[in-house]
């Protein structure tokens, strides 16, 4: 019992640290809050295109730097955050900072990147999510084409008829939608059929083994072809090796994203890589 009261007294304290990190960023309701009281921070992953090796867009995934405990992963408060309902204002911090800075790259006159979001089972559930995220390009002037929800098949599933309705709408407004963590989760295949999504991404836990293992090359393999069969672009997460890129793309798979290509990284460094991707044109 004493070991539970002190999870949940962690878990106390946690929640109410993100109550107190949150309230500056909300103040700043353009998502430039990076001041230094700002302890949350979006770092951006490339992702990148098999066939011409170019970078056509960037996740955001959070971090927390907490005064106290340092750097916190996502893992350990997006799901406190998540029972808390304290992902609504989270996520929607999330949002509007994405949106705004991959806008601010645009108006820096870097080469136009797509942005992908990741969206909880409650955020997704919540009312206002199509509105809060019609509002965040609107105010940063994003086209809705630049930006992409992730979502996973169990968030989806909870309720299915609601979920494709929202999925509609998203859609409607021309913003992309993909299936995060495509596998891990349960969804039948004629759900799948009835979802308005653009892309599948294969989870990395059948990505690590793809060198080794022959029931992981028959899965990834499996994915690729359904994707594609539904007109849905394939992705594959958490590329770290040579061979596992090879693998992909000698089985069409479209795209990645990973260690090898690179790290998630502040936006800096992304603008950094674009800069450097920009070739002048040849002189007549
Ligand atoms: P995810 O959306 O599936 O994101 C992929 C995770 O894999 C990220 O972990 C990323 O840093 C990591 N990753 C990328 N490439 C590699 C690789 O080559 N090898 C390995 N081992 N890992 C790689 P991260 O950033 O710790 O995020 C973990 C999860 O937390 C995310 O999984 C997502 O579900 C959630 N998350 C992150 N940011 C947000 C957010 O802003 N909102 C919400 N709702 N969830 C978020
Ligand atoms: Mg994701
Ligand atoms: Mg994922
Ligand atoms: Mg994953």
């Amino acid at each position: 019992a004493s070991e539970m009261n002190a999870s949940v007294e962690e878990k106390l304290v946690l929640l109410e640290g993100m109550r107190t990190a949150l309230e500056p960023c909300l103040e700043e309701r353009d998502g430039r809050c990076t001041g230094a009281d700002c302890q949350f921070q979006l770092l951006y992953q490339p992702k990148v295109d098999l066939r011409t090796g170019q970078v056509f867009g960037v996740e955001a995934l959070i971090r927390w730097n907490h005064p106290e405990h340092g750097l916190i992963s996502p893992l350990r408060f997006i799901g406190l955050a998540e029972e808390s309902g304290m992902i609504v204002p989270l996520g929607e911090w999330v949002l509007r900072t994405a949106c705004f800075q991959t806008q601010a790259w645009r108006d820096a006159g870097l080469p136009p990147l797509a942005v992908s979001v990741n969206v909880s089972a409650r955020q997704f559930e919540e009312k206002r999510l199509v509105e809060r995220i019609a509002d965040a390009l609107r105010d940063s002037g994003l086209p809705p084409q630049a930006l992409e929800v992730e979502v996973t098949e169990s968030s989806i599933m909870r309720d299915l008829a609601r979920s494709v309705e929202k999925m509609r709408e998203l859609e409607a407004m021309g913003v992309a939608l993909s299936i995060d963590d495509f596998g891990t989760g349960y969804s039948s295949l004629s759900a799948l059929k009835s979802f308005p999504i653009s892309r599948l991404k294969i989870d990395k836990s059948f990505v690590s083994d793809l060198a080794d293992s022959l029931d992981d090359q028959a899965i990834a393999m499996a994915v690729i072809s359904l994707g594609h069969k539904l007109n849905l672009r394939v992705i594959a997460e958490g590329v770290e090796t040579e061979q596992q890129r090879d693998f992909l793309r000698a089985n069409d798979c479209d795209e990645m994203q990973g260690y090898l290509f690179s790290r998630p990284v502040p936006p800096e460094r992304i603008a950094e890589m674009l800069a450097a991707s920009i070739t002048l044109p040849e002189s007549p």
